[in-house]
Formats: C-alpha cells, sequence, structure tokens
C-alpha cells in the first residue's frame, strides 16, 4: 500500500506497511515521527501499532526521500507456525531449536537458520523414534539422522518426507551444494509435512486403540 507521509516538512509518497511487524495484525498503522538522516542518506520513520494489546513503536527506514521502497522494518519478530500437543509432547528441543531458527531467517541470516532447521528437524527424528521405541532409546541417539529415519521409523509415507528434509538440511551445513534448486524454505516445507504426518499416525493410532474391533 502507498501513502504520502510528511517528514522534516517534505511529502513523499512511500511503501506503508499494512502490518504490524511484532504482532502480526493487520490494522492503521501510526506515523509518530520520522526524519531525513544527514546529507539525505535515506529516511527513517517511528510506526506505532494500533492495537491495544501490542501498541509497539517500530522504525521504517526508506532511501533517500522520494524514493518509495519500504527497505526494512526494526524490530520484528518471526510469525511462528503452532504446533500441536502431540508435537509439543513428542520433543520439546526441536520447538525450541525451530524457533530459534526462524528468528535466525527472520533477521536476515539464512546461513545460521539453515543448519539451524537441519538441527531442529535431526530432534524431531530421533525423539520421535525413542517415543515409539523407548527400550532402544540410547541406540538411537547415537545413530546418524538418516539411519534412524530407515530403520526406527516405520511408516513409508513419513520415511519419504524426512529422507528428502535430511538430504536438503545437509546442503544446509555442507560446504557444496547437492540440492542447488531447493532452499530453505523447501526444507520448511519437509519439516512440516514431516509434522504432519507424525500427527497423523499419532491420531490414528489413538483412535485404534481407544475403540477396537
Ligand atoms: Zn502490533
Amino acid at each position: 500500500m502507498d501513502k504520502i507521509i510528511t517528514v522534516d516538512k517534505q511529502s513523499f509518497m512511500v511503501e506503508y506497511p499494512e502490518k504490524c511487524p511484532l504482532c502480526h495484525h493487520y490494522g492503521d498503522i501510526a506515523v509518530v515521527n520520522g526524519h531525513i538522516r544527514q546529507s539525505n542518506q535515506g529516511v527513517e520513520v517511528l510506526f506505532q501499532c494500533p492495537f491495544q494489546s501490542c501498541k509497539r513503536y517500530f522504525i521504517g527506514y526508506y532511501g533517500v526521500p522520494g524514493q518509495k521502497q519500504l527497505l526494512g522494518l526494526q524490530p520484528q519478530r518471526p510469525e511462528l507456525l503452532e504446533f500441536s500437543d502431540t508435537i509439543k509432547t513428542i520433543s520439546k528441543d526441536f520447538l525450541l531449536i525451530y524457533e530459534q531458527a526462524e528468528s535466525a531467517l527472520h533477521a536476515g541470516l539464512d546461513q545460521i537458520a539453515g543448519p539451524g532447521f537441519r538441527k531442529a528437524f535431526e530432534f524431531l527424528i530421533k525423539d520421535y523414534a525413542k517415543h515409539k521405541a523407548p527400550p532402544v532409546a540410547s541406540e538411537i541417539e547415537k545413530a546418524f539422522s538418516g539411519q534412524v529415519v530407515s530403520q526406527y521409523i516405520g511408516d513409508p509415507r513419513i520415511q519419504v518426507v524426512a529422507k528428502r528434509a535430511l538430504w536438503l538440511g545437509n546442503d544446509e551445513s555442507h560446504y557444496l551444494r547437492k540440492w542447488v534448486d531447493h532452499d530453505i524454505s523447501d526444507l520448511k516445507t519437509l519439516i512440516s509435512l514431516t509434522v504432519h504426518w507424525i500427527e497423523i499416525e499419532r491420531l490414528s493410532e489413538k483412535y485404534e486403540k481407544e475403540m477396537k474391533e
């Protein structure tokens, strides 16, 4: 959305934020203040979120006066995926590491975020395998993730997506990329697919147990 703003008595059209970068609600963001940096280096605008429960301030960065493009908003908070109770019970570490990787990605630190997602995924897979086979927990902990997927995850649908998530995860932490056409967003999609398959498997098992034929 473009809008005219006035900064240091100059008015110009800019790309205007439509939602708060902290609470992620869409609304009428207010301009509180702004200034043109020395020697016209850029424009900084102080915005405020209109929602009572938030009301946070954040800064919008623009190029030289007259340049429309919104270059960035700070601070920001990542919009987190809500994971189900099933996943929370299986692996708290997965949730913690995933959230940190998401924060890194949000801050533009994609070189750090990739290995972070990979690590989160390893915790998910190993904790899930341990959950399914508690007597061999210590073997699972020591095994390579690929081995855990092929040996301890029985469901072929989970295996298919989990293997691919591991391949992409390895790409994120190795010097040479093997899957050049795939990136972090594909890795995140594969992680969320694995999460869904795990939920389906857990829920199906629960009903199978509760309602015997
Ligand atoms: Zn807000």
